[in-house]
């Protein structure tokens, strides 16, 4: 059996070894990036693309040997094809908050939204088309746009790619090249608070590398950081009525909702994060608010200050860097479709079990029953009725703040909806120990991807759903774990 694996190990890599001798790096493109800012236009049934320009930037600090991307993450994918010989010579699949605007209701009623989205491809030595895909809701690519580029265009921006902006190192280990470069870009940071933005900066340097899988790889990183000033600080809160002015506009209630926290200046980003080598771009917002976002191979954002902010940084930077699913679910709220039933996602994290085959199979634990029983029932239902609670309690003290109710009537209000959710608490905690034996194990648990059944995860616990420990699951460390090596390996 072992032998059979180590031959089959053996072809895969003599396959891919294969694959990169006959497209080489240098046969066709410029140690450069060129950076294509387009816009996404449209609504759910309709979608088009407009390039704004074309930017030619610095060294390619990606991996020169990894040009063709072997995963099948992200909504959409760029390609380049050589015109003189039809192929294919570079790949990689992205999203855009375009993308999720499709799945609203908004736009499948017909309203239209321009979003701004770059993509870097090398820099090429002869004339190539650049295509864009676009997954259907089967997840089959379709084509979405084509252009040639003609690297001579005089309309190519050839200004240098330095802005003025404070860049500083954080962390370096080698040349970009075989090494990943991560790029942390300050949001609502005023002049004043440069010196807080470094610190910042070195903060959540600290916690990526003290979490699995980027503590044992942190070798393999480089962290660098730019600093440009906003006028005021902090990001809108829409919702609120705060408004502030920002130098990438990031704001709360993205796609209406109340904790998204998203930019909409993607070209400007692009254009900060270009004055250094960089692979995966981390903006981190000067405010004490919950939130955050990741969109995949395209930016995490997170605010810092909040006591969760490690965690949802961590999170975010699963979507963005490594393509991870939320796997969490609601037993409640019914969300509009995002995973269309009867679809394998594309995430490596998240399965619908076609045919009974689980996607990180070779990941289980030895005698794991699939679908693994844990109990979900009795938790959806507990957790349910504590939610519940919570906003029984909340309702209720609002009302009787109103009404002007005693101190002693409101203490006493608190004091009964505590009791309750102390109570259901202590019968979650008991199921929870029950199925204890399952905390350690890799398997297949129903509730993950906004779907409470039909989609499944690979354990009880992850930073994609819930961690105690802020740890993601195995298979989520796997998936991070071979995102490094596509940057970073030879
Ligand atoms: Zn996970």
């Amino acid at each position: 059996m072992r032998k059979k694996i180590l031959i089959l190990i053996c072809l895969l890599t003599c396959i891919g070894l294969h694959a990169d001798d006959e497209i080489r790096f240098n046969d066709y493109f410029e140690d450069r990036g060129l950076r294509v800012d387009f816009y996404f236009l449209g609504n759910a049934a309709e979608e088009s693309v407009v390039i704004g320009r074309l930017v030619r930037e610095g060294p390619w600090p990606e991996n020169p040997d990894r040009i063709l991307d072997a995963f099948e993450y992200g909504k959409y994918q760029v390609l380049v094809e050589d015109i003189a010989s039809g192929r294919l010579i570079f790949r990689q699949g992205f999203d855009c908050e375009f993308g999720e605007y499709q799945t609203t209701g908004p736009a499948r009623a017909g309203k239209k939204k321009v979003y701004e989205r770059s993509v870097r491809i090398p820099f090429p030595k002869q004339p190539v088309r650049l295509k864009f895909e676009s997954r259907d809701r089967n997840n089959v690519p379709r084509p979405l746009f084509a252009e040639e580029i003609d690297p001579s265009d005089t309309g190519i921006i050839r200004e240098t790619v330095y802005s003025g902006d404070e860049t500083f190192v954080l962390l370096e280990n080698g040349a970009p090249h075989h090494c990943v470069d991560f790029v942390f870009i300050g949001e609502g940071y005023t002049s004043s608070e440069r010196e807080k933005f470094r610190q910042d900066a070195e903060k959540y340097t600290g916690i990526l590398f003290a979490n699995e899988p980027y503590r044992k790889l942190k070798h393999r990183f480089n962290v660098r950081a730019v600093f440009r000033p906003s006028p005021e600080s902090a990001m809108d809160e829409p919702r609120q009525a705060v408004f502030r002015k920002t130098m990438l506009d990031a704001s709360f209630n993205a796609l209406g909702l109340d904790r998204y926290l998203l930019t909409q200046r993607n070209h400007r980003m692009r254009e900060i994060a270009a004055q250094v080598p960089y692979d995966a771009i981390i903006v981190l917002v000067n405010s004490m608010r919950y939130g955050g976002g990741g969109i995949y191979n395209d930016y995490c954002i997170t605010t810092v200050d909040n006591e969760r902010s490690g965690p949802v940084f961590l999170h975010e930077l699963g979507h963005s860097f490594a393509g991870l699913a939320d796997e969490y679910y609601s037993s409640e709220v019914a969300y509009e479709e995002f995973y269309p039933e009867g679809v394998e996602p594309l995430e490596p994290n998240i399965t619908a079990l076609p045919g009974g085959k689980v996607k990180w199979d070779s990941l289980l634990s030895p005698g794991i029953r699939i679908p693994t029983e844990y109990g979900k029932a009795e938790r959806d239902s507990l957790s349910a009725r504590l939610g519940r609670n919570r906003r029984e309690m909340r309702v209720t003290l609002e009302a009787a703040r109103k009404r002007n109710a005693s101190s002693d009537e409101i203490q006493s209000i608190e004091k009964s909806f505590k009791k309750k959710s102390e109570k259901l608490g202590k019968k979650l905690d008991e199921l929870r120990a029950r199925y204890s034996d399952l905390e350690d194990k890799v398997g297949a648990f129903e509730g993950a991807g906004y779907t409470s059944n039909g989609l499944y995860r690979p354990m009880i616990n992850c930073l994609m759903i819930y961690h105690p420990k802020n740890e993601f699951c195995r298979v989520c460390q796997a998936a991070i774990e071979n995102m490094i090596g596509y940057y970073s390996s030879r």
